[in-house]
């Protein structure tokens, strides 16, 4: 008989999982908190290691549809404008590592992947607040106080998890990285003075960096860039995103490029939020409940693969639920994943550090310069990565 599982939230990872197991075959019911599923305002770049496998799952063409492919990745010193590198995007790499590099609005993400998703087994509006392992199935307690159990039950529920606690106890938690950040949509005709706009592009700098990628290009009508602008510090951050004086972002700035500045004061503030990043944890999994995506190893999005890494999970844990009893699917994945998510967070890490080098750090700022260059073939090993492509029957013996 089939395993009968629940997943716990409904985002990029969730959706993922779910219409992996349905494809197989495998029964599952997911319930998210959110009423409905619409994250407006705000955009995810997705390469090559996470689009191949939406590709495998049938859903690559209908969010190809609402994405664009950049036409390069542009590195620029933030205050000169200089181009410190640039690699080919768009059909170029697509060519080189077999599926598309996309910028997507979260929102046409979500729905495109919720459409995918049986309606009469996505419980929206339903917020999980405990789960309970019982040794042979789960148990998760939902906010109305009604209980549903399954055979195993997937933690998909982000960075503030609480399937969590229940796998590793309480205070392991995702912890601040000592940088925080601000976004904006702005639209690419209030940005005269912005070289490449179709690009993805850094901009680095002291202290700081601003990337950017298009929301549209020649395959919509839709002219939106889409931002992120990350300062060092403060020190400290309690809570969640707060909103600050006006005018703190473009401070953070001052000095910088006219195109930098111009983009950052295209749109009003944004609150600012802290930038968090999970500690490895010991374990995956607890009896018959698991964790996957940002719940198990949020990262920085410096590297822009936390929603890559979590549709990555999905489909592994997806494979060894269908090939295998819940037991040894459970105790197979994180073998699968571990290794390879804190290499990803470690590198995420790394260039965090890159992108915000002090000027006098002379012999950190020509390492920088030489890393950025040799990005993509370094790096080739994130892109060209098929998840699914590992045999799960051998996983399984
Ligand atoms: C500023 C920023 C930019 C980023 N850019 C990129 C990028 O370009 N590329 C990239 O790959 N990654 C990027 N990331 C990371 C990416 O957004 C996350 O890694 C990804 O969304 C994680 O997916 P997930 O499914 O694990 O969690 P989420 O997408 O966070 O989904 C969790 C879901 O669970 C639901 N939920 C939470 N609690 C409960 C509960 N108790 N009960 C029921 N449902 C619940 C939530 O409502 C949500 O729908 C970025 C992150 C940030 C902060």
């Amino acid at each position: 008989m089939s395993t009968r599982v629940a997943v716990v939230g409904a985002g990029i990872g969730g959706l993922t999982l779910a219409i992996a197991l349905a494809r197989a075959g495998v029964p599952v019911e997911v319930y998210e908190r959110a009423d409905e599923l619409r994250e407006v305002g705000a955009a995810v770049a997705l390469s090559g290691n996470g689009t191949r496998e939406l590709y495998r799952l049938g859903v690559g063409e209908a969010l190809d549809a609402v994405s664009t492919q950049p036409t390069e990745l542009i590195y620029r010193d933030g205050r000169t404008g200089d181009r410190i590198a640039a690699h080919p995007g768009g059909a170029s790499y697509r060519a080189r590592f077999g599926a598309p590099y996309w910028g997507i609005h979260r929102v046409d993400l979500q729905q495109t992947l919720a459409a995918a998703v049986d309606p009469a087994h996505l419980h929206l509006g339903r917020a999980a607040t405990a789960v309970t392992d019982h040794g042979d199935g789960a148990e998760i307690t939902l906010d109305d106080g009604s209980t549903v159990t399954a055979d195993v039950v997937v933690g998909a529920d982000g960075v503030h998890s609480v399937v969590r606690e229940a796998v590793v106890g309480r205070g392991q938690g995702p912890v601040y990285s000592g940088t925080s950040a601000f976004r904006g949509l702005v639209r690419r005709s209030d940005l005269p003075s912005l070289p490449d706009p179709l690009a993805i592009q850094f901009w680095a700098g002291p202290h700081a960096h601003l990337l950017h990628y298009p929301m549209g290009g020649w395959a919509r009508d839709d002219d939106t860039i889409n931002f992120f602008a990350v300062l060092c510090g403060p020190r400290s951050w309690q809570g969640g995103n707060t909103e600050v004086p006006d005018g703190e972002l473009l401070a953070g700035f001052a000095g910088w490029h006219p195109a930098v500045r111009e983009m950052l004061a295209a749109v009003e503030q944004s609150p600012r939020w802290p930038l968090l990043s999970q500690p490895p944890l010991t374990r995956w999994a607890r009896g018959r409940i698991v964790l996957i995506g940002d719940a198990c190893h949020a990262m920085l999005p410096h590297h822009g693969q936390g929603a890559n890494q979590s549709i990555e999970d999905a489909v592994v844990l997806a494979d060894l639920l269908a090939a295998t009893d819940p037991d040894t699917a459970l105790a197979a994945y994180p073998r699968r994943r571990r290794a390879r998510t804190r290499a990803v967070a470690r590198s995420a890490w790394e260039t965090g550090t890159l992108l915000h080098l002090p000027d006098d750090d002379v012999a950190g700022l020509s390492e920088r310069d030489a890393r950025f260059t040799g990005y993509l073939d370094a790096n080739a090993w994130v892109h060209q990565y098929a998840a699914s492509d590992a045999t799960t029957t051998k996983e399984a013996a």
